[in-house]
């Protein structure tokens, strides 16, 4: 069968649905191929947590507050389907050392725009009750928000169709139509779709649908735990996370790092991370990192010692090798367009690219500098280590 759009989004995650609705809403005629089910991917194996407080100065933090505006202002009215929060986010540290590295990350945000307020220790119960008395200072966070993912995604890419945009799943992206360098249109396990663009949001399977138009993209797989609680009344009321996991977010050590993120959900149960390494997609489950987030969760939260754990899951971060994520047309193929490699972000940071990517793509002067998100930034040791 052939069909054909002004533009086909390769992977209905979180990314590729947003990117839907954002160029649906441009006018063009869209149709989005997932080769699973809507959400199959990252997007349903993560936190729905919408952080600037993890962020340094720079184009990451840029983003992120671009995404809060979107997620204010063009969306504000939607929130309660992907049950937003604007909870804000506690960070804690458990030494007088670490409070100094964490009121001078606060200082460099607030320089930023972030806004931010320190916290002494005595004062951190008055945020959350049931902290640990042990904890030596904190930062409070407002802008810090949450979200529902697959609720998130699938509301989305409704709204994404009632605007004309069609959703095809259990369908490939196996190859791409090309005119010259020119990339026209996908070859799927469905048949053909000709198109103007395409954008490839296929999340940590972003290297391989590049690799089908010969461009090298280093996203690879940062593999992430969470553990789930039974469902609590309201102990934990903010995104709580300690200072180290900043450090552990900016690594690029491909071994493990855990540090504790909590978090609870409208429907009670609490989150418990954070885990960050690269083995692949391996998806063998690991009880020394689930018994690790366990005990760094009780040490922020006693009270949880007793509670039960009902489940655990795991996703695959989409990494790059320096913590950005590749946004804008590749000039190497004409055509193809990337919206990928948000890492442990890619849910906040979801909004802000696609209608960052849906400006570029319409010809219309973007709202933010996309040169720092290109495509083609990568050196080619880091496009060599991410084939092999
Ligand atoms: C444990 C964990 C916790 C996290 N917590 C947070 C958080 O709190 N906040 C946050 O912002 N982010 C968080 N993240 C990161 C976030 O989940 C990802 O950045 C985000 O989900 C990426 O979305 P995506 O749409 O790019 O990718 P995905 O959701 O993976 O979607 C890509 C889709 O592309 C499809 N696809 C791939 N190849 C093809 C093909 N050839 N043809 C057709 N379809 C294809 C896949 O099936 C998939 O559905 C977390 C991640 C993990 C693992």
């Amino acid at each position: 069968m052939r069909q054909s759009a002004d533009v086909v989004v390769v992977g209905a995650g979180a990314v590729g649905a947003a990117c839907a609705y954002f160029l649906a809403r441009a006018g063009l005629s869209v149709q989005v191929v997932e080769r699973g089910s809507v959400a199959g991917g990252t997007s349903s194996a993560c936190e729905g947590n919408l952080l600037v407080s993890d962020k340094e100065a720079g184009p990451e933090l840029d983003l992120a507050l671009y995404s809060r505006s979107v997620w204010r202002d063009d969306l504000a009215e939607h929130g309660p389907k992907w049950e937003f929060e604007a909870k804000g986010g506690l960070v804690v540290v458990a030494t007088e050392e670490g409070a100094l590295t964490l009121s001078a990350l606060a200082t460099r945000q607030r320089h930023a725009g972030i806004e931010v307020s320190d916290v002494a220790g005595p004062d951190l119960r008055h945020y959350e009750p049931h902290l640990s008395p042990a904890l030596a200072a904190g930062a409070f966070y407002p802008q810090d928000a949450q979200v529902q993912p697959m609720l998130l995604v699938a509301h989305l890419l409704r709204m994404a169709r009632e605007l004309g945009a069609t959703v095809q799943t259990q369908t490939a992206v196996i190859g791409v139509l090309r005119d010259g360098d020119r990339v026209t249109g996908v070859v799927t396990s469905g048949g053909v779709v000709a198109a103007g663009a395409v954008v490839n949001a296929a999340g940590p399977w972003a290297g391989d649908v590049a690799a089908l138009a010969n461009v090298g993209l280093p996203v690879l797989p940062r593999r992430g735990f969470v553990l789930v609680t039974e469902p609590l009344p309201q102990i934990v009321r903010h995104k709580v996370y300690a200072g180290e996991y900043v450090a552990g977010v900016l690594s690029s050590d491909a071994g493990l790092q855990t540090s504790p993120v909590v978090e609870s959900t409208p429907s009670g149960t609490v989150l418990i991370g954070s885990s960050r390494e690269r083995v692949g997609f391996d998806r063998s489950v690991s009880l020394p990192v689930l018994t690790s987030l366990a005990r760094h969760a009780v040490g922020l939260f006693p009270v949880l010692r007793t509670v039960k754990a009902i489940r655990s899951y795991l996703g695959f971060r989409p990494y790059c090798p320096d913590h950005l994520p590749v946004i804008g047309e590749d000039r190497r193929a004409p055509g193809l367009w990337h919206a990928s490699g948000h890492e442990g972000a890619g849910i906040g940071l979801s909004v802000g690219t696609a209608k960052l990517l849906a400006q570029a793509l319409a010809g219309t002067p973007t709202d933010l500098d996309l040169a720092p998100f290109a495509p083609e930034r990568f050196a080619s040791d880091q496009l060599e280590a991410s084939r092999g």
